[in-house]
């Protein structure tokens, strides 16, 4: 197999489609020498079949605002790999989505979920929906046509979704509201990120957040440092960004800069728990203006328009917005501010050169796909508690999200390590998550 040649037929197949062929690249550039080393995966052709998605859901979502006028979105389910099991993977409701975002977002979410343990496929979905300025009625009309839609197409053990960037915890309300009345099933599991009463996994919201600080720390560790005392900066204020901030402090670091489409909030004492509570309260808004915070919080916290978090000076940096958030001339004015390591958050929150620039200019750099985990590791152990029909303490759920960062970072280490002793993170997570993807295709045959 030769990346080149694959990435050449893609991209004459999929035209335009550039976050998609952006993270097949990836992919393959990490895994071709292993690739290279087995020829029954060459002979079973896993590579051209493991970078197609299995299946795509297109339809049409008609809803009607607050206005009385009539609404169409267009909406996506990408389901992208089931070879280790149910496809799994959140929902994306941004006015940016088509289906070469999902497919990227389904191809990324089929090796992170081979690295959390848990026998979970790869799959993503969305709409072209843009929640800024919406309502709660009109988010829950949109979601309740996205669910008449979408609710034949998924099932406990077939096709789980979540949440994801503009899906939260009130959203998920609404869709598993209307699956529930549309399927008469109460207890299905069918979406995760489910409230604490009606099925919800405790420490869910958190997760995503929490298991990125246990990653860090844990690279940390190997490179005899640790968390305390850093300077730390966050990007966007959504969920994974609040979670985040919320460990980052509990663990010492101090979280000094948050940002949002209109620019960056530098918090030069470090943020504080009232402020972090002060995020879910700008996320419901749908006002999507991180400037609120320094309206909130004047003097303490102090607005920039039009700039992103990577102009603050930190030790540590963590994209936790969007894709391609973090530049190369992003990275090298971190590097400049004194910044040593980043810890990507967002599913491909860094742009191609910018990984290449960051690991030949001594930036320790970890992705996504390890780094973010824990969201989805968590809503496999909500999908355990409901099929158990039973809820677990704080303590068991954050143990076995511990463990299982832990034994992710671990097969970064593994597969990762390179000849100087160093880990090449990108590396290790991509041939970790490929190996296990393709092993299960290959042990399944040629279907
Ligand atoms: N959207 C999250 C991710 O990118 C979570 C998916 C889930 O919980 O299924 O991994």
């Amino acid at each position: 197999m030769k990346t080149s040649e694959i990435m050449a037929k893609l991209q004459a197949k999929h035209p335009g489609e550039s976050e998609y062929l952006q993270a097949v690249q990836e992919v393959l550039e990490s895994i071709e020498e292993v690739y290279n080393q087995h020829p029954e995966f060459e002979k079973a052709r896993i590579i051209e079949r493991m970078v197609e998605p299995e299946r795509i859901y297109t339809f049409r979502v008609t809803w009607v605002d607050d206005k009385g006028e009539i609404q169409t979105n267009l909406a996506y389910r990408v389901q992208f790999n089931s070879a280790i099991g149910p496809y799994k993977g959140g929902l994306r409701f941004h006015k940016a989505v088509t289906p070469s975002m999902l497919k990227f977002l389904g191809f990324e979410q089929t090796f992170k979920n081979a690295l959390t343990t848990l026998p979970m496929g790869g799959g993503k979905g969305g709409s072209d929906f843009d929640p800024v300025g919406k309502s709660d009625d009109e988010i829950m009309r949109f979601c309740q046509a996205f669910m008449l839609e979408l609710w034949r197409c998924i099932g406990p053990d077939e096709d789980v979704p979540a949440g994801d960037v503009g899906v939260g915890g009130r959203e998920i309300g609404f869709l598993d509201g209307m699956y529930r009345k549309l399927a008469r099933q109460y207890n299905t599991g069918v979406l995760t990120g489910k409230g604490m009463t009606w099925g919800g996994s405790i420490l869910r919201p958190e997760a995503t957040g929490y298991g990125a600080l246990y990653f860090a720390n844990l690279a940390l560790k190997k490179i005899g440092k640790s968390l305390e005392g850093q300077k730390v900066s966050l990007s966007g204020f959504g969920n994974v960004a609040w979670g985040a901030a919320k460990k980052a402090k509990q663990l010492g670091a101090k979280v000094v800069a948050i940002s949002g489409p209109d620019g960056v909030c530098e918090i030069k004492d470090g943020i504080t728990d009232e402020m972090i509570d002060y995020m879910l309260v700008m996320r419901s808004s749908n006002r999507n203006k991180v400037e609120d915070m320094a309206t909130k919080f004047p003097g303490k916290a102090v607005f920039t328009p039009g700039k992103k978090s990577w102009c603050v000076p930190v030790d540590i940096a963590f994209p936790s917005a969007f894709q391609n958030e973090l530049s190369k001339a992003d990275a090298e004015e971190l590097k400049k501010n004194g910044c040593w390591a980043v810890f990507e958050i967002s599913n491909m929150g860094c742009q191609a050169d910018a990984i290449h620039w960051m690991q030949h200019n001594g930036i320790l750099f970890a992705p996504g796909k390890a780094v973010n985990a824990g969201g989805v590791a968590t809503s496999g152990l909500e999908m355990t508690q409901n099929a158990e029909h039973i809820s677990w303490t704080a303590d068991e759920v954050d143990r076995n999200l511990h463990n299982i960062m832990a034994a992710i970072h671990e097969q970064c280490v593994k597969f990762g390590t390179q000849p100087d002793g160093h880990v090449d993170y990108v590396k290790g997570a991509n041939i970790a998550g490929f190996m296990k993807v393709a092993q299960a295709m290959l042990e399944q045959g040629i279907i």
